[in-house]
C-alpha cells in the first residue's frame, strides 16, 4: 500500500519544524538523517541548521543522527553538533531506528523521523509507527544510488500531496459546516 510510504508531515527545510509541532505529537526525541536533510552532500550544516538543533536540545528534545553514510561523516558531525549518531544504518531496516531510540531512552511512539528520502527515512520510520517528517532535499546533488530513486519518490509525493490537500479541504468544510469557522469572502 502506497500509504506506507506517506510521511505524516512535509516541510521545506528542517528549520521549519517548530518545537510546538513536535510537542503537539508528544515527541521526546528526533531521528535525523544527514545528507540533504541537515546538510548538503559532503558539506557541514549551515549555522541556521545548527541553531535549530540547539533550540531543540535546549528544550529537552533528544537528537540522534541516523545515516546510511559512513562512519567518518557521521562521527565528525556527531562531535561538531554534540548529538548521538549512528552510521551505516541500512535504512529502512529497523535495526538502526531501534538503536537510536535505545540511545535516546525513548519509545518509538515518542519519536519523530526527519529525512529527505521516502524509501529509507520515511518508510523506515513508518514501519515502527514513528511520526515521520519529509524534508525537501537541500540540493540536487546526490549519490547515484539515491538519484535513481528520485523519480519514484516524486510519484509517491504527488499522491501524498493530493491526499493531504483533500484531507485539509474536508477539515475546513467540516469547520465551516459546524460553524467553527467562516469562509473568507474575496
Ligand atoms: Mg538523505
Amino acid at each position: 500500500m502506497i500509504e506506507r510510504l506517506f510521511p505524516d508531515k512535509e516541510v521545506d527545510k528542517v528549520e521549519s519544524i517548530g518545537l510546538k509541532d513536535l510537542m503537539d505529537q508528544g515527541i521526546k526525541g528526533v531521528i535525523i538523517d544527514i545528507d540533504n536533510t541537515i546538510s548538503e552532500w559532503k558539506l557541514d550544516p549551515t549555522e541556521n541548521v545548527a541553531a535549530w538543533l540547539e533550540m531543540l536540545k535546549s528544550n529537552g528534545i533528544k537528537i540522534c543522527l541516523v545515516s546510511n553514510n559512513r562512519r567518518i561523516r557521521a562521527e565528525k558531525l556527531s562531535r561538531k553538533l554534540e548529538v548521538h549518531a549512528i552510521y551505516s544504518a541500512f535504512k529502512p531496516r529497523r535495526k538502526a531506528f531501534i538503536s537510536a531510540i535505545t540511545l535516546m531512552g525513548i519509545k518509538a511512539s515518542e519519536t519523530a523521523v526527519v529525512g529527505d528520502q521516502i524509501f529509507t527515512d520515511i518508510y523506515g520510520g513508518n514501519r515502527l509507527n514513528m511520526f515521520t517528517i519529509y524534508v525537501r532535499p537541500i540540493a540536487d546533488r546526490d549519490h547515484w544510488f539515491v538519484k535513481i530513486k528520485r523519480p519514484f519518490e516524486k510519484y509517491v509525493l504527488a499522491k501524498f500531496r493530493v491526499r493531504d490537500f483533500e484531507q485539509k479541504e474536508r477539515r475546513l468544510m467540516w469547520k465551516v459546516s459546524s460553524g467553527e469557522r467562516k469562509l473568507k469572502k474575496h
